[in-house]
């Protein structure tokens, strides 16, 4: 499945499934999202999120980077 590059303005990057509302870490997604608007090297990624997900090579059409979760969405507590 699926995940999308969740990153808050200071650059801590998170990943969110679709129209879940909340990060992968349980985060509530409020703000704007910043993925697109800052470099790689000024984002810090989250551990639990990380955990969570395998990002992939490729980058999306808009530079971001790309992840799947590991796990099925049904054995994830939310
Ligand atoms: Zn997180």
């Amino acid at each position: 499945m699926n995940v999308f590059e969740w990153t808050k303005r200071l650059g801590q990057q998170h990943w969110s499934r679709p129209n879940s509302g909340v990060t992968l870490c349980g985060k509530p997604m409020l703000g704007n999202n910043y993925a697109i608007g800052l470099a790689k090297e000024d984002k810090v990624p989250c551990d639990k999120c990380t955990e969570s997900v395998t990002v992939l090579a490729a980058l999306d059409s808009f530079g971001r980077e790309r992840a799947v979760l590991k796990e099925p969405p049904s054995v994830l507590i939310w």
